[in-house]
């Protein structure tokens, strides 16, 4: 018995055939078709999972679940995409329960990707231990989830916890992509970068850099030989980072907050200002959240759907 488990990443799809306890018995990725539909993606994964079943010497019969994760707003009691992404474009009107029942003969959940991360780290990774988390992915944006007393939080409308990354963080901000102003992507998120070097008063001497690309691995490194630009974006980034820590501790009140993304890397030099600030600044007493890096590096989202897919054989 095991699930399939797939997370539609911006430019990677990861998937995988996962069984009740978490063991991951074949995983693979693709780079993302994202700018056809999303019916052309699920037939190349279908494929790629049927080869990798057949390399692994997996019956097909074993699969009795599907869980997809997507970066998107998930109605996750009916399996419909309320978020028009720009990336797999008619995913919002695609029936995932018809494809799931025509293509595998079993039945399919969907759930939001940040949930989904939110769920393997609770099952299986840092936040084995707890009942009240918040997640934050830092990278291009700024991904969030919460879990409160052993439940997801999925709101009134299927945002809830969801949309950390456009929780305003300042009045004077830049515009964001989301149409609101100020968001804490627009102040720390790598797509925002260029317009954070320009508001900081840096961008001639970032330029000057001559960085292949302007991302915070690059910043980082630049950092690391002495670069004052550099530093100085780094440090207004892990602020803000730091700021939205108290504003998640304020809103959901969690046991700890599980920071996620390939820039955990640089854990240390993220993480105890975040920690700091809490202890610093929320109504809280010292040491009452702990801020921790996600376990669960590559797998997160497979995980947390394998979890949430095998649960609905059982209600
Ligand atoms: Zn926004």
């Amino acid at each position: 018995m095991a699930s399939l488990a797939i997370d539609f990443g911006g430019t990677q799809v990861k998937f995988g055939l996962i069984d009740q306890d978490g063991v991951v018995l074949c995983a693979s990725k693709v780079d993302s078709s994202a700018n056809e539909t999303i019916a052309f993606n699920l037939e190349l994964i279908s494929r790629k999972i049927r080869e990798l079943m057949a390399s692994n010497a997996i019956n097909e019969g074993n699969v009795t679940s599907i869980g997809i994760a997507l970066p998107s707003i998930i109605n996750s009691k009916e399996n419909i995409v309320l978020s028009e992404y720009v990336k797999y474009t008619d995913a919002n009107t695609f029936d995932f329960n018809r494809w799931a029942l025509e293509e595998w003969s079993v039945p399919v959940i969907l759930e939001n990707d940040a949930r989904a991360a939110l769920v393997g780290e609770w099952k299986f990774g840092a936040g084995k231990e707890y009942a009240n988390i918040v997640l934050l992915t830092l990278g291009t944006g700024v991904g969030s989830a919460v879990l409160i007393e052993g439940k997801l939080f999925r709101g009134t409308h299927f945002i809830g916890g969801n949309l950390a990354g456009h929780i305003a963080v300042n009045i004077s901000g830049a515009p964001c992509n989301c149409g609101f102003v100020g968001c804490l992507e627009t102040e720390a998120s790598s797509w925002a970068l260029p317009s954070i070097v320009e508001r900081l008063g840096v961008k001639s001497d970032i330029d000057a850099l001559a960085l292949p690309s302007l991302n915070f691995f690059h910043l980082f490194s630049a950092a690391d030989q002495g670069n004052a630009a550099a530093k100085k974006v780094i440090d207004h980034c892990i602020k803000t980072w730091a700021m939205a820590a108290v504003n998640v501790t304020h809103m959901y009140d969690p046991e700890v907050i599980i920071v996620s993304g390939g820039i955990m890397q640089r854990s240390d030099d993220i993480l105890p200002l975040m920690q700091d600030h809490i202890d610093t600044y929320s109504w809280l007493s010292p040491g009452s959240v702990t801020v921790l890096p996600a376990q669960q590096v590559e797998y997160a989202g497979l995980l947390g759907m394998s979890f949430l897919s095998h649960s609905i054989q059982t209600t």
